[in-house]
């Protein structure tokens, strides 16, 4: 059985900042979300380049193609953030986060370094795909504070993991897909201000892609809006 995507994404600069550093794509066969840093032009540019970089993976690539053709899109990814450095040493110290899944009708593939997330929501309950590369995360998983103390821990911002052109170890995850699935990529935007409980809430009750991605930004902006926030919500259906 094949399987198609009904997708779609919605970003916005948010209420606090002065440009949106956030990059995406969504198509058929990958959905993707950088997140840049790096101060004045930078991030824009690292979570351009990084996004470009991707866009060729959407096709349908073979699924015993898909991992090697994932991680030699992070690298070259990770190879032109580096040359841009290189050209222009006060871009130093740019880097971007990077979520993308492949998807190909049979089985997805997915790539994270960073702290934007994946969720999949299926048969109603919320999973989280994406761990956090971020000081707090490492803090819960060494069990020195709690899961519920890192959303409001001052460091929480700290990201220990990006694309900046440095040699970096992504994770990567498959997931066989199935009717009904329904995927959440999305930058730290939303998910510094909107808990995963509402999120789960909107993922169950809003039916249309579209309106459930608008509402989640909504959310994130009614809660002060202080990043960028980009949300991709895509729908698994056996209908084309
Ligand atoms: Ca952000």
């Amino acid at each position: 059985m094949t399987l198609h995507l009904r997708w779609a994404a919605v970003t916005d600069q948010g209420h606090v900042r002065s440009n949106n550093e956030d990059c995406h794509y969504a198509g058929d066969n990958l959905l993707v979300v950088c997140d840049g840093m790096g101060g004045m032009a930078a991030g824009d540019l690292a979570s351009r380049l990084a996004v470009e970089a991707m866009v060729s993976l959407d096709a349908v690539i073979d699924t015993d193609q898909q991992m090697d053709s994932l991680h030699r899109a992070l690298e070259v990814a990770n190879q032109r953030i580096a040359e841009q450095v290189l050209a222009d040493p006060s871009l130093q110290g740019m880097g971007t986060t990077l979520t993308a899944v492949l998807f190909n009708g049979e089985r997805a593939a997915m790539a994270h370094v960073g702290d934007s997330r994946a969720y999949l929501l299926r048969e109603d309950r919320l999973n989280q795909l994406t761990k956090d590369d971020t000081y707090v995360q490492m803090l819960v998983d060494q069990g020195l504070i709690k899961p519920e103390e890192a959303a409001g821990h001052p460091r929480r911002a700290v990201v220990t993991r990006v694309l900046q052109g440095e040699p970096v170890s992504p994770a990567y995850v498959i997931v066989e897909p199935q009717p009904g699935d329904r995927w959440l990529l999305c930058s730290d935007g939303l998910t510094g201000v909107v808990s995963d409980a509402v999120i789960e809430q909107e993922l169950q009750t809003v039916p249309d892609p579209k309106s459930c991605a608008e509402r989640l930004i909504d959310l994130a902006l009614r809660g002060g809006g202080p990043d960028n926030v980009t949300v991709i919500v895509a729908d698994v259906t056996t209908r084309d």
